[in-house]
């Protein structure tokens, strides 16, 4: 447990170091602590250490610890969803993260409007075009954006990318540079129900080159956590 606090106290420093250096506020950027098969002794200890974000790429892992988890944090949907899933978690997640089809927008649109809510959510690029993963192309992401944005129970708060693993992550900063651009080009032309205020990269290996590009929110597990067992 308490390498988990110095873990977090450890990153902390580091952004705030980075912020420091780069004329940020580090009051702006948003970690987001991924939880995936950590056990929900392990996740309340890191909310003690004020992680009251959390993310999880699995609708069920959020049904799992929804209950003992908690109350005070807000859940992320970080990983690919299932237009059949939506239903369990609308009620239930801050943002998601990985919206990737107009189907997937659709279904979100309407359970939200069941629910009275309108969701906040963000489109996921696949900035290297990477087979193994999922998301909208870059060059595709505008016209994504308009045609998701009429659906009136979202709100299109921002774009999301996962970077390919690099055990240099100076080689990713290309990838985070150009999701950043494409973040500013959005805000700039100011589509009715969008409104680019989160821009979600960078995960343990590359997050501090993610931030200086202009990452707001950061999505850390390992580096929290330590090594994920996935065989539990
Ligand atoms: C697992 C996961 C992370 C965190 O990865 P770490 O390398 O453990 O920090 C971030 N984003 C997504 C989408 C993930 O699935």
């Amino acid at each position: 447990m308490d390498s988990i606090k110095n873990n977090i106290e450890a990153i902390k420093k580091e952004i705030e170091g980075i912020c420091l250096k780069s004329g940020k506020n580090p009051d702006d950027i948003t970690i987001i602590a991924v939880t995936k098969t950590v056990d929900t002794d392990r996740i309340n200890y890191a909310v003690d250490c004020g992680m009251t974000n959390l993310g999880e790429n699995k609708v069920q892992e959020i049904m799992d610890k929804y209950e003992p988890v908690n109350k005070n944090v807000k859940w992320h949907l970080i990983g690919h969803l299932q237009t059949n899933k939506v239903k369990y978690i609308i009620d239930k997640v801050e943002l998601i993260h990985s919206v990737d089809s107009v189907k997937l927008a659709e279904e979100i649109s309407k359970k939200a409007l069941k629910n009275n809510l309108i969701k906040e959510v963000l489109v996921q690029v696949n900035v290297a075009k990477e087979e193994s993963k999922f998301g909208i192309d870059i060059e595709e992401v505008i016209s994504f954006v308009k045609t998701i944005a009429a659906f009136e129970n979202i709100r299109v708060k921002g774009l999301m990318t996962i970077a390919p693993y690099d055990e240099n992550p100076e080689n990713v900063r290309p990838i985070f540079r150009q999701l950043r651009q494409k973040f500013d080009e959005l805000a700039q032309m100011n589509i009715p129900n969008t409104d680019m205020k989160y821009l979600s990269m960078g995960m343990s290996n590359d997050y501090a080159i993610a931030i200086e590009e202009g990452a707001n929110m950061v999505r850390i597990g390992t580096a929290i956590f330590g090594k994920r067992n996935y065989n539990k």
